[in-house]
C-alpha cells in the first residue's frame, strides 16, 4: 500500500509516520511537507535509508507541485495533516492559514479525486483521511461536550480555516461519493511539538529561569490527549472508519491551563529542582489574554469508541512526565 502523509515533518505527522512505519511493514510511506518553521524532519532520520519511506518538499498551495507528486506516487491512501497550526499566528496574520489550510486541502483532495476516479477499484478503496481539530466547534461553557453533531462555530482564523477545509472534504463525499473520513481532535501533547506551543513553552522557560506566561487568569480549559493516542486513533479511523463519517477524538482529560502549568512545574521541581526559591511555580506570570480566546473545549469520544473500538490511555501523569523528560533532554542538549 502506498500512503501519502502530508505535514509529516510536523508534530503529529512525524509521530504518526514512525507508528505507521513500525506497524505496517508492507506500506510505502510518502511524506510531503513544505518544511515551514514549524517542521523538523530530523525526527524521522532513522527511516531515511529504509527503502520504504520517501520525502518530498512540497507546498500544497502550489497546484503543479501537488499534481506532480500525486501522479508520481499514485497513493492508495492519503492522511492529510499539513496545516498552519498555531492560533496566535493566525491572529497576527491569517493569510497563510487561508492558503495552506483551505487551498492546500483543496489541491491535494482534488488531485486525489482526479487520479482515483480513473479506476473503479481505486475509487472505491482508496481513502482520504482529513485530520482536523475540535476548535471548529467554537467554545463550551462549564458543562457539555463536543460531539460529531455539534454545529460548527469557529472563532479564530485558524479554526475557521480548518472548518472550511472540513466542509470541502465533506462536500467531496456528498457530491462525488469520494471515500473520505474526517477526525476532529482535542489538544495534543507529547514529543516533537514545536517550541511555540503551551507545554514546550512552559518547560523551556522554566529550565531557562524565564517567566512562564499564562493567558488571562489561566482559567481556560482544554482536553489533553497524548500524541501517540491520537496517532492510534488516526490509524484506526484510516483503516476502519466509515466513508463520509466524522469522528471526534479526545483524552477525556480536562485541565484548566493554570492547573496544567502548575502540574508541569511540580514535575520539574521533582526532576530538576532548580526553580526560584525551590519552586518553578514562582516563574508563572499572567499575561493579556489571547483575542477571542475560547473558554473550554471537551470531547465526547463515544462514537469512535463504540464503532471503531478506540479509547485514550489513562495514565496522564506518566505520559506527561515522559513528555517533560523528552523536552528536558532536547533543551539541555542544545
Ligand atoms: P505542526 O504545525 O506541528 O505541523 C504541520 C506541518 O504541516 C509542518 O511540518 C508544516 O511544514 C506542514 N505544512 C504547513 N503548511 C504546509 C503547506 N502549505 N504545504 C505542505 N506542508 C505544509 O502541526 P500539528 O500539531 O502536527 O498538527 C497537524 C494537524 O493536526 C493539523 O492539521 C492540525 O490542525 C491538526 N490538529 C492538531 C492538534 C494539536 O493539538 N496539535 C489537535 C487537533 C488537530
Amino acid at each position: 500500500m502506498r500512503v501519502i502523509v502530508t505535514g509529516g515533518a510536523g508534530f503529529i505527522g512525524s509521530n504518526l509516520i514512525l507508528r505507521l512505519f513500525k506497524n505496517h511493514e508492507d506500506w510505502e510511506i510518502y511524506n510531503i511537507d513544505k518544511l515551514t518553521y514549524a517542521s523538523d524532519h530530523s525526527y524521522l532520520k532513522s527511516l531515511k535509508d529504509s527503502g520504504r519511506y520517501y520525502f518530498k518538499k512540497v507546498d500544497l498551495v502550489n497546484r503543479d507541485e501537488v499534481h506532480d507528486v500525486v501522479q508520481t506516487f499514485r497513493p492508495q491512501g492519503v492522511i492529510h495533516l499539513a496545516a498552519e497550526s498555531h492560533v496566535d499566528n493566525s491572529i497576527q496574520g491569517p493569510e497563510p492559514f487561508i492558503q495552506s489550510n483551505i487551498v492546500g486541502t483543496f489541491n491535494i483532495l482534488e488531485e486525489c479525486r482526479l487520479l482515483w476516479k480513473e479506476d473503479e477499484e481505486a475509487w472505491k478503496n482508496n481513502r482520504f483521511l482529513h485530520v482536523s481539530t475540535d476548535e471548529v466547534y467554537g467554545e463550551l461553557e462549564d458543562d457539555g461536550f463536543f460531539t460529531e453533531e455539534t454545529p460548527y462555530a469557529p472563532n479564530s482564523p485558524y479554526s475557521a480555516s480548518k472548518a472550511s477545509s472540513d466542509f470541502i472534504v465533506r462536500s467531496y463525499h456528498q457530491t462525488y461519493g469520494m471515500n473520505v473520513v474526517t477526525t476532529n481532535c482535542s489538544n495534543n501533547y507529547g514529543p516533537h511539538q514545536h517550541g511555540e506551543k503551551l507545554i514546550p513553552v512552559v518547560i523551556r522557560n522554566a529550565l531557562n529561569q524565564n517567566e512562564i506566561p499564562v493567558y488571562g487568569k489561566g482559567e481556560n480549559v482544554r482536553d489533553w490527549l497524548f500524541v501517540h493516542d491520537h496517532c492510534d486513533a488516526l490509524e484506526v479511523a484510516f483503516q476502519k472508519g466509515k466513508s463520509g463519517e466524522t469522528y471526534t477524538i479526545g483524552g477525556n482529560n480536562e485541565w484548566k491551563n493554570i492547573d496544567l502549568v502548575r502540574k508541569i512545574c511540580d514535575i520539574l521541581n521533582e526532576e530538576v529542582g532548580k526553580g526560584p526559591d525551590g519552586d518553578y511555580k514562582n516563574l508563572i506570570t499572567f499575561v493579556t489574554d489571547r483575542l477571542g480566546h475560547d473558554f473550554r473545549y471537551a470531547i465526547d469520544a463515544s462514537k469512535i469508541k463504540n464503532e471503531l473500538g478506540w479509547e485514550p490511555s489513562q495514565d496522564f501523569d506518566g505520559m506527561l512526565r515522559q513528555t517533560i523528560l523528552w523536552y528536558m533532554n532536547k533543551y539541555n542538549s542544545k
